[in-house]
């Protein structure tokens, strides 16, 4: 058996670098697709925030196959400095809203804005520095948790690192780790879980301190707890800020706080407002709201009565 297991071991590691180049390369392969889809403009300019930040879709049109429309002349408006939460049913073109406004794709009709300028007519770079995003998954390197934070600002100091963690709410589980923020993560180093993953991404976030911030069910992988204050911290400082942020949730407990909620449907606005404005009103959020809230109850009944017996 010992015999056996050197060279089983021995090809582990062959394997598991072998897996990981591979990935390295379907990233970077990726990422050139990404390049390739969208063009530099001729005399690009340099995004200017003069309003602080509002973001319109006007009469947008897109769809990843030209003939099958995921959006479809939507109009909307992100109010500068606010929180906008969008819902609205899987697959309805949600993610896809934070993608076109990233410019990983060009939308086939109609145009984006920003302080009003078209997306298009901006350098890449100066659009991609000014916004910040929380996606679903997050990619980690292999590398130490200091570093993967620290990628958010590369100039940060340690402190700044530490502090990003803690409004994050990850830094005690970092401390506690016998290497600390010096322990290794991604493909090659230590398993961590979703929810962590998702906190070193909001640190990330909150080291770079864009002015447009981004999150694609950035809390989804947390406990109701974690995820509250989590929550609150971040709305702390988008409003000690003033960022323009457009969260994409599921779970509409996470998001009832918005300034404006825009519910999304077939591609098209359903209805926008407020969270009592939109509950009033007895639409497609109030149904849901209802049944979310009607649901959440039952799981907190089951869970005292599991606790009681
Ligand atoms: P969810 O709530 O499940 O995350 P979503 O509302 O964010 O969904 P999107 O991810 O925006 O939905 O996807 C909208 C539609 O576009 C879906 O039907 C999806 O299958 C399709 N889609 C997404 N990405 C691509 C892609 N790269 N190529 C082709 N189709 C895609």
């Amino acid at each position: 058996v010992f015999q056996l297991s050197v060279p089983l071991s021995f090809l582990g590691s062959v394997y598991r670098e072998l897996r990981q180049s591979l990935l390295d390369m379907e990233t970077l392969f990726n990422l050139q697709k990404v390049n390739v889809a969208v063009k530099e403009p001729d005399k690009p300019k340099a995004l200017q925030l003069t309003r602080g930040g509002e973001i319109k879709f006007e009469n947008v049109t897109f769809g990843y196959h030209k003939d099958r429309p995921i959006i479809r002349n939507l109009d909307l408006i992100i109010p500068a400095g606010k929180k906008v939460a969008i819902v609205g049913p899987s697959g309805c073109g949600k993610s896809t809203i934070l993608r076109l406004l990233f410019r990983f794709y060009d939308v086939q009709d109609g145009r984006i804005l920003i302080d009003d300028q078209d997306i298009r007519e901006v350098s890449l770079q100066s659009l991609r520095e000014a916004i910040g995003v929380v996606p679903q998954d997050t990619p980690l390197f292999n590398n130490t948790i200091e570093h993967n934070i620290r990628y958010g600002n590369l100039n940060a100091t340690s402190e700044e690192v530490r502090n990003a963690a803690k409004r994050a709410r990850v830094h005690e589980i970092i401390d506690s780790l016998p290497d600390g923020y010096g322990t290794m993560v991604g493909e090659r180093g230590m398993m961590i879980s979703g929810g962590e993953k998702q906190r070193l991404a909001v640190s990330r976030l909150i080291l770079k301190d864009p002015p447009l911030l981004f999150f694609d069910e950035a809390t989804s992988a947390l406990d109701t707890y974690t995820e509250q204050s989590l929550l609150q911290n971040i709305n702390s400082i988008l409003k000690e800020k003033a960022r323009t942020s457009v969260f994409v949730a599921h779970r509409l407990r996470t998001i009832f706080d918005s300034d404006k909620i825009i519910v999304l449907q077939g591609g098209h606005v359903a209805e926008s407002g407020t969270h009592s404005e939109l509950v009033e009103a007895g639409g497609v959020y109030s149904e849901l709201w209802h049944a979310q809230e009607t649901s959440l109850g039952e799981n907190v009944d089951a869970a005292l009565a599991e606790q009681i017996s």
